[in-house]
């Protein structure tokens, strides 16, 4: 099942209101979801010395970067322009500076949540950035830097059902979620007498809900957020987050070189990284830290 045009068209537009400015994407912009010049520089002499990850960008001039494409203010593709925003985007365009390498130079892939650790793996991509969760089971397969984010799983339901306030309220109803991600294991796991139903993506899921087909979506509050956002009048968030997710950037297993140069850019950059969030998901008026980055 394709998302349908309509959702898609509406999506764009709210993104755009949320955004308030439809250039973000743009890639002769320097990388800001804010229009502006972004708040860093690219670098002009990178160097990441003992990373194959590097020196394949360095010999291709490119980089190409894993994300999602249907999630507002997170990582968006604006059906109308093709072209890429939200905090996701900006973290990755922040990244491709670091290592020398403009925002039009930039490759995205969408790559949706079962099939990263392989995308990863086979070197389909540089590096992935898009509400990736650092696990112990995905550490197995491929490295994390970051964490550059912190969110926690929590419920999408209509706007007129009364009956989910809580993940207390999930037994005998039906919730939607990706296939791969953390949120559909957490239900199969943890909720009995909860059925649960899956698809590719989380927009599938968010027509599902409106058709009625299932009773809640379950993911990453902060990308719940956004799909309410786009349609206030049919869909509300219900409810606390109940578990606690750390976004990661995923890279090529053993790559420490790229890994490490990607958390020294994070510690340094904190400025950077409050400006990127202001202008891309903050706009939702979620207030949020820079979490402190982490030695995987
Ligand atoms: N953060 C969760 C995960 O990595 C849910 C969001 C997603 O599927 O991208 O599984």
């Amino acid at each position: 099942m394709k998302a349908p045009k309509a959702i898609a068209a509406t999506l764009a537009i709210a993104a755009l209101a949320l955004t308030g400015c439809g250039k973000s994407g743009d890639p002769s912009a320097s990388g800001s979801g804010t229009g502006d010049a972004a708040p860093y520089k690219v670098a002009s002499n990178a160097s990441v010395p003992g990373s194959p990850t590097f020196e394949k960008i360095k010999k291709s001039g490119k980089v190409v970067v894993g994300v999602k494409q249907d999630q507002p203010n997170l990582g968006y593709k604006d059906p109308a322009t093709d072209t890429y925003s939200g905090f996701d985007i900006e973290i990755a365009r922040w990244i491709a500076a670091d290592l020398g390498v403009p925002a039009d130079k930039i490759e995205y892939k969408t790559i949706p949540s079962a099939n990263r650790e392989a995308a990863i793996a086979n070197g389909d991509v540089d590096y992935y950035v898009g509400t990736y969760s650092i696990t112990d089971k995905r550490k197995k397969k491929v490295d994390f830097a970051g964490p550059y984010f912190t969110t926690g799983q929590s419920l999408l339901v209509r706007k007129d059902d009364g009956s989910i306030n809580s993940d207390k309220d999930l037994k005998g109803k039906t919730v939607c979620s990706a296939t791969g991600s953390t949120p559909i294991q957490n239900i199969r796991d943890n909720y009995p007498g909860t059925q649960t139903k899956e698809f590719e993506t989380y927009s599938q899921c968010v027509d599902a809900l409106k058709s009625k087909l299932v009773d809640a979506v379950t993911t990453d509050q902060a990308i719940l957020l956004g799909y309410a956002a786009a349609e206030p009048d049919a869909l509300k968030v219900a409810g606390e987050p109940f578990t606690t997710e750390k976004y990661g950037i995923g890279i090529k297993k053993g790559d420490k070189a790229l890994r490490d140069h990607i958390n020294a850019m994070l510690t340094k950059g904190g400025d950077i990284w409050k400006k990127l969030y202001d202008g891309s998901l903050g706009k939702s008026g979620e207030k949020a830290e820079q979490p402190k980055v982490e030695s995987y």
